[in-house]
């Protein structure tokens, strides 16, 4: 269910309207957009008798939303989410023109690791640093991560490069210390729909990275987002990282045309993992060419100095040298799709 006030509603009669709709035992979700603020409602079990909210000061009409997902959807905000991203060298945004891109190891294996490679990526044009603390590997032998010492290292990479950090935590408890030390909380594939983990990013207060699980449909992409909307963290980031198919040259099937697919559906920003989606180093340079092309609002790259003594996904990862050369490649796509590379504000603090 949506309200929409009109366009010279004033904020006291938006807040009369949350109020109302709280007092009947709902969630009002106030989005405001630039032509106009839109109230959804979340909590309700079936139809809300609405003659008691379109009568209200402000308010133009009460629509209601036949899609399973509303915070999401482009019914209640019409233009593009930006997310907005402060990092000691200004504010990174997300779905604006600027495409935003974000690289590092899959891993965060050592501080010598970590600041070689962010040296690197920062100088290449990375708009914020990634790599994972916590690991959600496939066998309890593979290397895990290195848990909290690994955030501290990402905290150091902060404060030394003036790089925003996107790591991923994988429970409740690495929830917790990433949204301390971290700038973006990324949730997982293996995650997507770990509903409990979900519920707890959306009462975050940082940013959210949401990938795609390996096996779920556009509609369960964009539920899962529904989970963190409905908790009230508004910034959501998806990202397309490959699905499992027949198809075994690659190690996941780099799902492209799922770009405007969501631009169509969703206001939210969409970033796309040709690491991920491609398990393949040679593969990412042209599959990152393509995915500006088709309209994504950025990219998410693993990038290692070392790659062939990566503890984890060094086959799909690029060398420095590489990464330079897609940052190239991606500036000059940029404007033919309208795009520009500049993410980082120049408001640096
Ligand atoms: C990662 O980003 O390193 C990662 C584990 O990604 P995914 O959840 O997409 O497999
Ligand atoms: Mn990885």
């Amino acid at each position: 269910m949506l309200v929409v006030m009109q366009a010279h509603a004033t904020e006291e009669q938006v807040r009369a309207v949350c109020q109302r709709i709280e007092g009947l035992g709902l969630k009002a979700h106030p989005i405001p957009g630039s032509m106009r603020t839109a109230i959804g409602i979340t909590g309700n079990q079936g139809a809300v008798d609405l003659g008691v909210l379109e009568s209200m000061a402000g308010v133009v009409e009460c629509i209601p939303v036949s899609k399973p997902y509303k915070l999401v959807s482009r019914d209640i905000k019409e233009e593009n989410t930006v997310v907005r991203i402060p990092t000691p060298a200004g504010e990174v945004t997300v779905g604006g023109m600027p495409l935003a891109v974000m690289a590092g190891p899959c891993a965060i294996e050592s501080p010598e690791q970590a600041f070689a490679v962010a040296e690197k990526v920062k100088a290449a044009g990375a708009h914020l640093f990634r790599g994972g603390a916590y690991k959600p590997r496939t066998s309890p032998y593979s290397f895990q991560g290195l848990g909290e010492p690994g955030l501290k290292i990402l905290a150091e990479v902060r404060e030394r490069y003036g790089l925003g950090i996107v790591t991923e935590a994988v429970d409740h408890e690495s929830l917790e210390l990433v949204e301390q030390h971290a700038d973006v909380i990324q949730i997982g594939a293996r995650n997507m729909q770990n509903f409990s983990l979900l519920k707890r990013a959306g009462r975050a207060r940082k940013p959210v990275l949401l990938k795609r699980g390996m096996s779920a449909t556009l509609d369960e992409f964009l539920m899962a987002a529904e989970y963190v909307m409905a908790e009230g963290n508004y910034n959501v980031i998806l990202c397309e990282r490959g699905v499992r198919t027949f198809s075994d040259f690659t190690r996941n099937t780099l799902d492209l045309a799922v770009i405007p697919a969501v631009k169509q559906r969703s206001h939210l920003p969409i970033v796309v993992d040709p690491s991920h989606g491609t398990g393949k180093r040679t593969k990412v340079l042209p599959l990152s060419r393509a995915a500006i092309a088709v309209g994504a609002d950025g990219l998410l790259v693993e990038v290692h100095h070392q790659p062939d003594r990566a503890l984890s996904d060094g086959m799909q990862s690029i060398l420095p040298e590489e990464f330079v050369q897609l940052m190239r490649e991606v500036q000059q796509i940029a404007p033919v799709v309208g795009r520009s590379m500049d993410a980082l504000a120049a408001t640096a603090r």
